[in-house]
């Protein structure tokens, strides 16, 4: 059977081409590459999806989800560092940050904006293998241009609709970006979806790490729920410092799992999310979707298998919702695309 859900694409995201990152002091090879997008569009298109331009959308919706001032940087971070001359010097071919105002630094004093390009990125970005190339700006916005698109086509009557994004987004605070993600595509949609008359609104995080960025877009807002099924933090895994369960925001639930956990654990958590939306009252879902808690993928150290991702499609499906999925990680080139494949199959058939 044809596969329904149309598939939002931009070709930008290949601007966006980062080759390392910097982990723990060490530079290592990048694995969020433009290869993971045309890999899982080659598998939708092979499974008969509908392939969708995605459409420019204004700033509006961006600026009510982020602050004016990390946009700004983050569209101006490529140009600034060329200008400082930074990239003429071996190893400095990437926007990375090296000293970042910690509470602790700046104690009660209001910082000043730094005059050095490298320090105003420690003012944006939380870790240092998130770097900024020459296309990265345009790739991260035509990244949001696809979720809006798939949001759009929600709401004009499609029961979903998957936004083929990257970089991804679901890190990304309103003031601060990091965790190879730089503009949150899957908060930008749900607050397009709120602000178009959707009453209430549910993002549920399948992503094996904490949704950080919508739990905090969206702390005191409880028109949108947000949900998290992640590898618990707690046994030291990204993003560290948040997804505990006791983080009580106005609406939200995270649903930590001890590394190991399989299928049964993570399918219990998904209808624990699924159910969270229900009795939100939820009118439609976004689910920032990666693929990372597949056993074979080394980004985190949950054992869900492909039939797991299909009955996760399955039972997000059977709560009859609109749906916006937005892909977020998934790093194993062989897989990435047959794993969102079986997600979208499961959902198309509910
Ligand atoms: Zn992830």
């Amino acid at each position: 059977m044809r596969l329904s859900i149309p598939v939002v694409w931009s070709e930008a995201h290949r601007r966006h081409a980062p080759e390392t990152g910097v982990w723990v002091g060490v530079r290592i090879p990048a694995d969020e590459v433009p290869e993971r997008a045309e890999r899982i569009r080659r598998s939708l298109e092979d499974a008969g999806a509908p392939i969708v331009r995605a459409e420019p959308h204004a700033d509006e919706t961006l600026l009510a989800v982020h602050e004016p001032a990390l946009v700004e940087f983050l569209r101006t971070a490529w140009a600034a560092w060329s200008e400082a001359g930074y990239p003429g010097d071996p190893g400095q071919d990437e926007v990375v940050g090296y000293i970042f105002p910690t509470p602790g630094l700046l104690g009660v004093v209001d910082p000043h904006v730094p005059r050095s390009p490298a320090a105003r990125t420690g003012a944006y970005c939380f870790d240092t293998m998130t770097p900024i190339g020459p296309g990265t700006w345009e790739a991260a916005r035509a990244a949001v241009d696809c979720a809006l698109t798939a949001a759009d086509l929600v709401l004009d009557g499609a029961p979903a609709a998957y936004a083929c994004c990257r970089p991804p987004g679901h890190h990304v605070t309103s003031s601060a970006y990091g965790g190879s993600c730089y503009l949150n595509n899957a908060a930008v949609a749900a607050a397009h979806l709120r602000d178009r008359g959707v009453e209430r609104v549910a993002i549920l995080d399948l992503d094996a790490h904490h949704g950080n960025g919508a739990q905090a877009i969206f702390w005191e807002e409880e028109r949108v729920l947000t949900g998290s099924v992640h590898v618990d933090p707690g046994a030291g895994w990204f993003p560290h410092f948040l997804g505990f369960a006791d983080e009580r925001g106005v609406a939200n639930l995270n649903l930590p799992l001890a590394p190991g956990s399989g299928d049964d654990a993570w399918l219990e958590a998904v209808d624990r999310l699924a159910e969270a939306a229900h009795a939100h009252g939820s009118e439609a879902l976004v689910v920032p979707l990666g693929v990372d808690a597949h056993a074979d993928d080394p980004n985190a150290p949950l054992e869900v298998t492909g039939a797991g991702f299909r009955q996760a499609g399955l039972r997000l499906g059977a709560l009859g919702l609109p749906t916006v999925v937005v892909q977020e990680g998934g790093y194993v080139l062989e897989t990435v695309g047959s794993l969102v494949r079986a997600v979208l199959e499961g959902l198309a058939e509910a």
